[in-house]
């Protein structure tokens, strides 16, 4: 039966490597008995990290959708990646959540990182919730890192908890428990039985004070959103937690809160009521606004689709894994009904594809449903073109929505198969990859026979190896990443070339005027012209001079990188008599794209890195001499914890092998993530290179 609308949750955990989100997620599956024994991250037996690579590293890169229930609801919780390499998987998730959960670490607080994914969940408007883990850790702080959150990430936290104590069994007053400002209760967890028991009592004397305070910050804030509420709290009145609850879920649909819960996951404290709130507080889809999307067959025709099992049908494709089954697709059905043994429609690619199967993905099973309606997330079997990012939709009301965007790719390398069996081998995989990963590039030189492969990272490529060498075992030969470069113009220019020469006692004579302009879009040249002619045969020739120019665009500038922010557009000028032939409209086009861009002046562009190095301060020196060294610059640093955090922007050209490099300076103490952040103007020594 497709599930109710309004018991759905598309949930998705967010946090900062390291924070605790694997735990976390493996302990709500075991609670939802989504899983029959708990996984334990340290020991590599996780659910959802269910790729052997990511289980190796002990970080979670691939996100997959696992569906479990919970009370009344029906949650899909997808996996998102705390590696900074894969930002863009993160986005695509938060396309398609409706609420996260965000988890920080009462030690750490608010990192850099999670500062990224937080604008992130900004940017799609996901409504979250806060879950401050690891309370049982020495240097451990709740209400310290409420405040991180209010002014590091502007947001508005309200803790709908508190814990009951603080830190590990032997300070003082170590972490037992937390009390739940809502219902006025303490719970505690039995950790003998892996916390599966909640034990919800009165709020003892002691505590009582530190409850009424906190209870009536809460009732102070949430005045502001219910004049209901407001009433009662004048009057002094009871208010029921029915009411509190409704207000707090009203706010945070709406983004105005951030309720703020607690606990430890290692220690099985503070998961069941995280449930809970997600049930209570995190919308349905039903809760959120009409997806939009336009008619393919009219861009600029807006079209909007309620999340209606009764509407026609509209699905967004955001993950594709390999499957020994067959490819996975994981779709996001925002309007309509899928049918098993079906056809969709994708308008982007303008093909039919088959729904054959249906699956809901379990952690530890899968299972097959005939139907899934608005709102829920689904594995379908059988399509066979389509990428991520692609809608499904009903071929008689076709919508195309707004794909994913990905950003370009920084670094790539160079493999080479050793035998002509090994090159088809390595093209269906890497054609797999691609599906899978769509920030992930491959393509293949004929020339040279090496297959170039692109990416986020070294991190990134450095994954990708392992699986074409250890997965696939293949054998390939596998050259070093190089940063991928691009190049732009200075300026605007206009020029005119010509071809004039005497080939086999014949003249070859043409013509051609190119302008090109500056542009500031970040995206690749593009080429165009406003030149009409009626003549037949003049026509021939301008669309062989425009088919040229478009070959040199992409080809790349003076510096052979790919060339960006400029159009470039093809001006008109007499035709001579008689008209130019092919060898020399090509001739004379080259020749200009040549002076053109020699007019306008090119610089060529280095990918740049954003850098978060966390390290003891005993090797802040030492990791700031070595950042400099490599160009960096040094944007922040603050202290947390034992540890400094330092940010920096460097060329990634400069941060080669900096995993290694960073270990030995700091004795493997310190740690680091990178991410693209932008292309900056290289310095002149490392344009000589290319001249
Ligand atoms: P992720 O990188 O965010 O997925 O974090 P993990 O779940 O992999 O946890 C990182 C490390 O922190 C692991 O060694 C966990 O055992 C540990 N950890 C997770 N939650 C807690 C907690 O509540 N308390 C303590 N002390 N350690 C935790």
């Amino acid at each position: 039966m497709a599930r109710d609308i309004q018991s759905l949750r598309n949930l998705g955990i967010i946090a900062h490597i390291d924070a605790g989100k694997t735990t976390v997620t493996e302990r709500m599956l075991f609670y939802a008995k989504a899983t029959h024994k708990m996984g334990e991250v340290d020991k590599g037996t996780t659910t959802t990290d269910f790729d052997p690579e990511e289980q190796q590293r002990g970080i979670t890169i691939y996100s997959a959708c696992v569906s479990f229930k919970w009370g009344a609801c029906d949650f899909n919780l997808i996996d998102t990646p705390g590696h900074v390499d894969f930002t863009a998987e993160v986005e695509r998730s938060l396309r398609v959540l409706d609420g996260g959960v965000v988890v920080f670490s009462a030690r750490e607080g608010v990192e850099a990182q999670s500062e990224t994914v937080w604008r992130q969940a900004d940017k799609y408007g996901v409504p979250r919730l806060a879950f401050i883990n690891k309370c049982d850790r020495e240097g451990a702080e709740f209400h310290g890192v409420v405040e991180q959150i209010r002014k590091r990430l502007g947001s508005h936290p309200l803790p709908i908890q508190i814990p009951v104590g603080i830190g590990p069994p032997h300070v003082a007053n170590p972490f037992r428990g937390v009390i739940d400002l809502v219902e006025m209760k303490l719970l505690t967890f039995t950790e003998e039985k892996l916390g599966a028991e909640v034990v919800a009592a009165e709020i003892p004397a002691e505590l009582a004070d530190e409850a009424g305070f906190y209870r009536e910050q809460l009732m102070g804030e949430l005045f502001n959103f219910s004049n209901e509420l407001a009433e009662l709290v004048l009057a002094e009145e009871p208010v029921p937690a029915a009411l509190v609850k409704s207000v707090i879920r009203e706010a945070t649909i709406a983004r105005q809160i951030v309720p703020v819960l607690c606990g430890s996951a290692l220690h099985f404290v503070g998961i069941q009521p995280l449930l809970n709130a997600v049930a209570d507080y995190l919308p349905s889809p039903a809760d959120l606004p009409p997806v939009e999307g336009i008619d393919p067959k009219h861009p600029d025709r807006k079209l909007t689709r309620k999340a209606d099992p009764a509407a026609p049908l509209s699905a967004l494709v955001f993950k594709v894994l390999a499957d020994k089954h067959g490819d996975l697709y994981f779709v996001r059905i925002y309007s309509g009904e899928l049918k098993s043994n079906s056809r969709v429609f994708n308008p982007g690619k303008d093909k039919k594809e088959n729904a054959a199967q249906l699956w809901h993905i379990q952690a530890d099973r899968r299972e097959q449903v005939p139907t899934a309606t608005a709102g829920d997330i689904v594995g379908v079997i059988g399509p066979r073109l389509s990428i991520t990012g692609d809608t499904f939709c009903d071929n008689a009301e076709p919508i195309l929505l707004e794909s994913i965007l990905f950003p370009d790719t920084v670094i790539s390398m160079a493999i080479e198969p050793e035998t002509s069996l090994e090159r088809k081998k390595l093209a269906e995989i890497l054609e797999m990859l691609k599906r899978q990963d769509p920030t992930f590039h491959a393509i293949e030189n004929e020339e040279t026979g090496q297959t170039i492969i692109s990416g986020m990272g070294e991190l990134h490529l450095e994954v990708i190896k392992h699986r074409l060498l250890r997965d696939f075992k293949l054998d390939v030969k596998v050259h070093k990443p190089r940063v991928s470069y691009k190049e732009t113009v200075n300026g605007s220019a206009q020029e005119t070339g010509r071809c004039q020469r005497t080939v086999n006692g014949q003249a070859l004579f043409a013509e051609c005027r190119l302008k090109i302009e500056q542009r500031t879009d970040d995206k690749p040249a593009t080429v165009g012209t406003r030149w009409i002619t009626e003549d037949s045969q003049q026509k021939q020739c301008v669309v062989t001079q425009l088919t040229a120019i478009k070959e040199h665009a992409a080809g790349g500038g003076l510096f052979g990188c790919p060339l960006y922010n400029c159009h470039i557009e093809l001006l008109p000028l007499p035709f001579p008599e008689p008209l130019p032939g092919e060898v020399a409209l090509r001739i004379a086009a080259a020749d200009t794209f040549d002076r053109v861009l020699k007019a306008a002046g090119v610089t060529l562009l280095e990918p740049i890195m954003k850098v978060e190095v966390t390290t003891p301060e005993d090797h802040v020196g030492d990791v700031i001499n070595d950042l400099q060294q490599r160009r960096a610059i040094i944007t922040g640093s603050q202290l947390r914890g034992p540890n400094t955090v330092l940010d920096a922007e460097a060329p990634l050209s400069a941060m080669f092998g900096y995993s290694m490099a960073v270990r030995s300076l700091s004795q493997g103490r310190a740690s680091f993530t990178m991410e693209p952040l932008r292309y900056g103007p290289a310095p002149p020594n490392v344009q000589e290179n290319f001249m």
